[in-house]
């Protein structure tokens, strides 16, 4: 017979977070100690933190080699390049996916913007039943620059994209691991990670937040790479660029043949 105990730590269940780390190097300390301290209060799981360094520039990879010499549930992948946010979380979902262990994975970023407490608080949405808690932000301390771009780029998505796309809400979420298997079959190189999360259906949810503001360092969204990402998130849910592209062609190809005929015209009378 086992021992009851024995019993409960076969039905443990496992989180996984996946931590997205570019040049975080005076955050990533003060990240994992809010991280450990929100996620002690569940004693009753297992956890897991998945660190994606995205090809630092600075310390950031001494500091996370150093944060898994401390404490075994860390694990480091070090990308060989920056190859933006939504790659390296990529990277971490697709390690996690590929170890079936974890029944839950958790994407946050690592500048403590995304609060830990509400991470914990996103696994009793799981456990109630919920496949996708989204973070959904009730107040931002973002530049008005930040803020308006992003509220131009939703106003757009919204009217063009295909999918329904939750407004103020990034990629700060929780997913069931049926969740994660499916958007892991999603290979575009440009992604959108928050629309193809939308797109696979679930019963999903929001939870309301106030984002922080970045404890150290600065942003590694500087305007061209918000841009790309914007590009990626219309292009990739949105048919309206390309039927935009067809139709200018359509219309310069009438405009051509209306040119050529009034030549012949003028040259024939
Ligand atoms: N990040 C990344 N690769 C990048 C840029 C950012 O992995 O090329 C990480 C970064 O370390 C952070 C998260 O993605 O954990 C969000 O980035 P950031 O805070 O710079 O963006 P913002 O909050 O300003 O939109
Ligand atoms: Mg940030």
């Amino acid at each position: 017979m086992p021992e009851p105990a024995d019993l409960e730590s076969a039905d443990r269940r496992r989180i996984a977070y996946v931590l997205p780390v570019y040049n975080e190097q005076d955050n990533i300390a003060a990240f994992q100690a809010a991280l450990s301290e929100a996620t002690a209060a569940r004693g009753d799981l297992d956890f897991e933190f998945v660190y994606v360094d995205d090809g630092s520039r600075d310390e950031s990879l001494e500091r996370l080699l150093e944060l898994r010499a401390a404490d075994p549930r860390v694990t480091v992948l070090s990308l060989s390049r920056n190859f933006g946010h939504q790659l390296a979380v990529t990277a971490g979902l697709d390690v996690v996916a590929e170890d079936t262990s974890a029944d839950a994975v958790i994407i946050m970023d690592t500048d403590l913007q995304d609060p830990p407490r509400v991470s914990v608080q996103m696994i009793d949405l799981w456990e109630d039943g919920v496949d996708v808690v989204y973070g959904q932000r009730r107040s931002r301390k973002d530049s008005v620059l930040k803020r308006s771009t992003a509220y131009v780029f939703y106003w757009a998505l919204d009217r063009l994209a295909s999918t329904e796309i939750p407004r103020n809400v990034g990629d700060f979420r929780l997913m069931d691991a049926k969740v994660v298997a499916e958007v892991a079959r999603y290979r575009e190189h440009g992604r959108f990670l928050r629309g193809i999360v939308a797109d696979v259906g679930f019963r999903q949810e929001a939870l309301l937040f106030d984002r922080d503001e970045r404890f150290a360092g600065e942003t590694g969204y500087p305007l061209p790479k918000m841009l790309s990402f914007a590009a990626n998130g219309i292009l990739g849910f949105s048919t309206a660029p390309l039927r935009l592209i067809s139709r200018l062609g359509i219309f310069i190809s009438l405009l051509s043949v209306l040119m050529a005929a009034y030549v012949a015209f003028v040259r024939l009378f």
